[in-house]
């Protein structure tokens, strides 16, 4: 059942004035925050840091086609260096969005069952309609991906283009536009899938795995590099 923002905060308002994020163990109306999904489908993205040059492709794409404003994004391509002495020296790029946990703080927080995983695909995303923008859910996520889009005043952040490129079969925007070949997204449960392949093949990381969120953006570190949690 939809709960709108009216019922929402005549229902609730004491609660969202007074009660702290981490008070708030699983909020009564959020959906499951942990799935075991028994879905065919688990989507998952690898970013591959030695291809990537950090030219930032992969964010302006997405914010043409998910029409993200400017000042707010859901992709970064964070820089670090230079490393090395001149004239060879080197940077570092990391891809920094949300990890669309399987153990997922923001969807056990948010208490309108705004924040959820789609049972079918793995996705966490957000039910604009049900977005009261309390922003518990930025305040519960790790990895700091969330926003309130100042155009629909809601939470916002990357939902693997669930609404745009996916709903049309096509790859994430940032994947296509990458000029590299840097990302890679799939089915985790596809064994023939490139994805797969990919994981079988080299070493990655995740962030923040020892909060037991269960992240599915999978890293390939810089062959030189240190990893950054
Ligand atoms: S990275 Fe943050 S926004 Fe994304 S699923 Fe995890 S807790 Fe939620
Ligand atoms: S801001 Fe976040 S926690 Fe609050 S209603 Fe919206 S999605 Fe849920
Ligand atoms: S998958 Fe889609 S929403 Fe997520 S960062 Fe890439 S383009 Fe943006």
């Amino acid at each position: 059942m939809l709960h709108s923002k009216r019922q929402f905060l005549k229902g609730c308002g004491a609660l969202l004035a007074g009660a702290s994020v981490y008070g708030i163990t699983q909020s009564p109306l959020a959906e499951h925050s942990d799935t075991s999904s028994e879905a065919d489908i688990k989507y998952a993205m690898v970013h591959d840091e030695n291809a990537c040059i950090g030219c930032n492709a992969c964010v302006e794409a997405c914010r043409e086609v998910n029409q993200v404003p400017e000042g707010v994004t859901r992709v970064k391509i964070e820089r670090r260096g230079p490393f090395g002495e001149y004239p060879n020296q080197s940077y570092r790029f990391s891809r920094v969005s949300c990890q669309h946990c399987e153990a997922a703080p923001c969807v056990r927080v948010c208490p309108t069952g705004a924040a959820y995983i789609d049972k079918d695909t793995g996705i966490v995303a957000v039910h604009e309609e049900r977005c009261v923008g309390c922003q518990y859910c930025i305040a519960a996520c790790p990895y700091q991906v969330r926003f309130i889009n100042p155009e629909t005043r809601t939470a916002d952040k990357c939902d693997f283009c669930q609404q745009t490129q996916l709903k049309q079969g096509l790859q994430p925007a940032c994947v296509l536009a990458c000029p590299t070949k840097a990302l890679t997204f799939g089915n985790l449960k596809d064994a023939d899938s490139a994805l797969v392949h990919l994981l079988k093949s080299k070493p990655t990381y995740r962030a923040k795995v020892d909060l037991g969120t269960r992240p599915k953006l999978f890293h390939i570190q810089t062959i030189d590099g240190e990893i950054m949690l």
